[in-house]
């Protein structure tokens, strides 16, 4: 038997593939499940080092087989349920699969509950289900810790998606618009680069560290204000924050546009704070120190992931010189241009669904 034997589900998923390639690299044993192995990361996790697939769908009738399959024999698990399927009654079946199983220490990747401070918010519908199933894993009594993530880095597009658009302007700008007041601070994360180290630490403290808390992994706490100052650093071009409102320009899944419609109404107009109650960044980087903050993400990866989604506005300049980088590539901090990769980049083509879907599967 390997060191240690770790569970996850939703593996090609932004989150557990993170995950995945930390524990991967320091050799543990990654027991992952996948609904089918096409796509781009479903493929790069399979070159890995001690990564075993588990596939299947835990939406369809196979679940509960499928949940045996995969916790057997393992003693601790990163479970990032999405809202594809009934995502409360996938994720009750995860921990109870994990508690017969006897996993010591199981992670779970929650949202917070806005209805819950009894100050009039709405609770957003795809983050209160996750607070439903941390809920439960706390009543069912498994040692556990959970996760509360930031808004990712690359949820940013020119593409038009809602609410993370950086739409590009004629004179080579950016603006992103969005209903959060410009002076209210957010929690940042660069879900790829920081979730698999963050969890690696979090599992190498261990439950009796770590049982029953609440970890933000949010290493940044910018206003969007200061947000657009940092990426117009990183992507050398203006980039300027409109307060308004979500934009939806492609057509969405009903349940996508009540949760972005009451995201408006609560962390918009009635500025309750993205996470109520909760500490970040001091937390997060006490945990892990080698974050990616936005400005290196908005140089190193934003034009490399819109190259790879098709678009070419880095090969060209901008008609504001002196305040951008005409360079048609990004620059790495020794000033050689970057090479443009197209694997590993996360694009709405990284997913099969992706394809089929007008829309990014990762919006949030
Ligand atoms: P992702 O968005 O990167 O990828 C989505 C995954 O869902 C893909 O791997 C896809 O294969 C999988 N999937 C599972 N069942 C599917 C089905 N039936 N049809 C299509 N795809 C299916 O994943 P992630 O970011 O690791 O996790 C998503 C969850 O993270 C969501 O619940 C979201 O609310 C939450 N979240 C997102 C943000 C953000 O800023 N984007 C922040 C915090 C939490």
């Amino acid at each position: 038997m390997p060191p240690k034997t770790v569970a996850c589900i939703n593996s090609t998923g932004r989150q557990a593939a993170s995950f995945i390639r930390a524990a991967s690299a320091v050799g543990w044993h990654v027991r992952a499940q996948i609904r089918s192995n096409e796509g781009l990361v479903a493929e790069e996790l399979a070159e890995l080092s001690n990564v075993e697939f588990i596939e299947g769908d835990l939406t369809g009738p196979d679940r509960n087989r499928l949940l045996a399959g995969l916790f057997a024999n393992v003693k601790i698990a990163f479970i990032n349920t999405t809202h594809w399927g009934d995502e409360v009654a996938i994720g009750k079946a995860c921990a109870d699969a994990a508690k017969k199983a006897g996993v010591t220490h199981y992670v779970y990747s929650s949202m917070p509950d806005h209805s819950a401070f009894g100050r009039g918010w709405r609770a957003l519908p795809m983050w209160s289900s996750k607070f439903a199933i941390e809920n439960y894993v706390r009543q069912i009594g498994i040692p556990a810790t959970f996760i509360y993530t930031g808004i990712y880095n690359n949820n940013f597009s020119s593409l038009p998606y809602p609410l993370f658009q950086m739409e590009l302007q004629d004179d080579g700008s950016f603006v992103w618009q969005a209903p959060f007041h410009p002076d209210d601070p957010l929690p940042w994360l660069d879900a790829e680069h920081d979730v698999g180290p963050a969890l690696l630490q979090i599992f190498k403290m261990g439950p009796s560290h770590w049982k029953g808390q609440r970890v933000t992994l949010a290493f940044e706490k910018l206003t969007p204000i200061q947000c657009c100052a940092r990426f117009a650093r990183g992507v050398g071009r203006p980039v300027r924050y409109v307060h308004g409102p979500i934009k939806i320009q492609v057509t969405i899944p009903s349940g996508y546009r009540e949760q972005l419609d009451i995201l408006q109404e609560t962390l918009g107009d009635k500025r309750a704070p993205y996470f109520p109650g909760l500490e970040y960044p001091r937390e997060g980087r006490s945990i892990w120190e080698g974050y990616r903050g936005i400005e290196e993400y908005a140089r190193e990866v934003f034009p490399i992931e819109e190259y790879a989604n098709g678009l070419r506005w880095m090969e060209e300049g901008v008609s504001t010189p002196s305040e951008a980088d005409t360079e048609s590539r990004p620059i790495t901090p020794s000033g050689v241009p970057a090479p443009v990769r197209f694997s590993g980049a996360y694009t709405p083509r990284s997913h099969p669904e992706g394809l089929d879907n007008d829309f990014f599967v990762g919006s949030m």
